[in-house]
């Protein structure tokens, strides 16, 4: 059995025990795959293992990969594509063209963009709004206050789908603080969800904060390091 099979299982035990520590079905809760850094041999692996949703930060290396992969005789079953990195306007092309989620959304223009370029061809592309829940003038995302603004911007987007909010909470020694930001964004998701009932995805957590997370009420994890091994960002 490969290390990156041997890793998935591990971290699919930790999913499926914080969501009994939260009295939660462990299939409420998605794995996404951060495959950033990795070579499509490793994506490979994963998908060998049974994994298939996967998220890239990087618009260049993500293509690359889903094209590795769709030109893979051995990747048989659909693989799902998330990006969730920081989105530049002169790169929303490439991803309306190849993604099937972009969980970083942070203003109206980049989702006028990703709408306006989606193929007419590929069904609407999922998306999450990116929340930047502590307040750091460094991370992208938008703010609690403008949130709800850009929810009804997005919602008219027809070739674009509301389907829920993301968020990398700063990373912190102190556990309380997380567990507010993510019952925060707990609480953001459901006054969300009354108004737009395509949102099923709170998609929070990562390796060093799942269980936090999961407990707070997360449907959507994102994990690399645990998943694939600390990245090389030299490489
Ligand atoms: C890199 C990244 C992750 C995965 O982080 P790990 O700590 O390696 O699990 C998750 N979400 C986003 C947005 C990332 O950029």
């Amino acid at each position: 059995m490969s290390t990156i099979s041997q890793q998935l299982i591990a971290v699919k035990s930790q999913i499926t025990l914080a969501a009994s520590q939260a009295e939660r079905e462990h299939d409420q809760i998605k794995l996404l795959a951060v495959s950033k850094t990795k070579p499509a041999a490793d994506v490979k692996a994963a998908y060998q293992a049974g994994q298939r949703q996967f998220g890239e930060n990087y618009v260049q290396e993500g293509v690359d990969k889903i094209l590795a992969l769709a030109s893979d005789p051995d990747i048989i079953e659909p693989v799902e594509w998330h990006f969730i990195g920081p989105l530049q306007s002169n790169k929303t092309r490439l991803v309306a063209e190849h993604f099937d989620w972009v969980q970083s959304i942070d203003r109206d223009k980049i989702a006028q963009r990703l709408n306006d370029q989606r193929p007419a061809e590929l069904p609407p592309l999922n998306v999450c709004l990116q929340v930047n829940i502590s307040g750091e003038a460094t991370k992208s995302g938008t703010t609690l206050s403008q949130v709800v603004d850009l929810a009804s911007q997005v919602n008219t987007l027809p070739r674009l789908k509301l389907r829920g909010i993301m968020a990398i909470p700063a990373k912190t020694s102190d556990q309380t603080a997380l567990n507010n930001s993510f019952q925060q964004l707990h609480q953001l998701y459901l006054q969300l969800q009354r108004n737009y009932p395509s949102m099923d995805t709170l998609s929070m957590g990562m390796t060093g904060d799942m269980q936090a997370a999961i407990l707070a009420g997360s449907t959507m994890v994102r994990v690399g390091t645990a998943i694939f091994g600390a990245r090389d960002y030299q490489n």
